[in-house]
């Protein structure tokens, strides 16, 4: 994705259904769902580096979003991700810990990629082997089930790879029990873990200036009113309905915004504002975590919008994984750390229910 630069425009994303092999990694795709499309291909991050804080699972990947810093040589390909946990009850009301964020970066030069970019519309040939170019992992070495690191292998066959036992459980009841040592592939353990998965598209957002809200020109007309001398202060007066209908307020100026482009699943903007979702636990800065690696802030990104949930199949009856909006912040310098992979930070938002006012 091209990254909007000093008019700190908007670009908005979009899913949509393509074929398979145009979100292969050699594509440097944005995509939601299915296994991730790794950047590096050395320090993939483990299954512990993907555990849920809650109940210790493997988060499982939510999307990637490929955001080069066209100025900084370090991250002429630069790729950030989100995994989540899959089990609803560890989503809990704008708490970040069911969420995992790496951000990777390589420069035009690197063992893994051409230094020209692909031709985008010729699928990488059957023949040729895009697996093994260079570096520490080959994609076979990956988790059959979520595409993570996968360190174990199945005892048997030896053939295919695991994160932890649970996905080699999954991976054994949905078929693999049958084909162990024979060739061919048809167990499909991650068609019962993995998200739907999706393109990102992504375009400018087409937003004038005189459709802004009317925050400006209100303020104005109450300063007038304080001018004329009756009795009621009416600053006051709207300070206090303010205050009563902050919440609603917040929540029609996010609706605003985003009703001209309400499949809109994700907003980017480096170093610009997130369109908060409700009034109510916004991050201040203080908030936010430094950089682990370098310690440098963190400046907003990129967020995802609930529009996203629409797309993954997680609607139930029970419990589901919700949020109002989820704000990612990334390293200002975008450091080169000791790994490929740096942890990242995600702020969860959500809409205060209603029985909490
Ligand atoms: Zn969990
Ligand atoms: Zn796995
Ligand atoms: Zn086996
Ligand atoms: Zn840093």
């Amino acid at each position: 994705m091209a990254a909007p630069r000093a008019c700190k425009e908007t670009t908005l994303g979009f899913v949509e259904r393509t074929e398979n092999w145009r979100l292969s990694r050699q594509f440097f795709p944005s995509k939601v769902g299915g296994k991730p499309a790794w950047l590096s291909m050395t320090d993939i991050p483990t299954s512990e580096k993907l555990n849920c804080r809650k109940c210790g699972a493997v988060c499982v990947f939510l999307m990637q979003v490929y955001c080069p810093i066209t100025e900084q040589g370090t991250c002429f390909h630069r790729t950030l991700f989100i995994f989540c946990c899959r089990d609803p009850t560890c989503h809990k009301h704008s708490d970040n810990a069911a969420f995992v964020v790496f951000r990777s970066q390589l420069p035009r030069e690197n063992e893994f990629y051409d230094y020209e970019p692909p031709d985008e519309d010729v699928p990488l040939g059957e023949g040729k082997d895009c697996n093994s170019s260079g570096g520490d992992v080959t994609d076979d070495s990956l988790c059959a089930v979520c595409g993570c690191f996968g360190g174990k292998k199945c005892a048997k066959c030896h053939m295919k790879s695991y994160c932890c036992r649970e996905h080699q459980l999954i991976d054994w009841k949905a078929g693999h029990r049958k084909e162990c040592g024979s060739t061919g592939s048809i167990a499909n353990g991650c068609k019962q873990i993995l998200f739907p998965e999706f393109e990102l598209v992504t375009e400018s957002e087409d937003y004038h200036h005189e459709d802004m809200d009317d925050g400006g020109k209100e303020e104005s007309h109450v300063q007038d009113d304080t001018g004329d001398k009756s009795e009621i202060n009416v600053a006051e007066l709207e300070k206090m309905a303010l205050s009563e209908s902050k919440e609603d307020r917040q929540f029609a100026k996010f609706k605003k915004r985003t009703d001209h482009e309400p499949d809109q699943v994700i907003r980017y903007q480096l170093g610009g504002q997130p369109l908060l979702i409700s009034c109510e636990n916004q991050p201040q800065q203080q908030d936010i975590p430094p950089c682990s690696s370098c310690g440098s802030e963190r400046h907003f990104e990129f967020q995802v919008m609930p529009q996203l949930l629409i797309h993954l199949d997680v609607d139930s009856l029970e419990a589901s994984i919700d949020w109002g909006t989820l704000l990612i912040y990334t390293c200002a310098k975008s450091c080169d750390g000791a790994s490929a992979y740096l942890p990242e930070f995600l702020w969860k938002q959500d809409i205060v229910p209603e029985s909490n006012k």
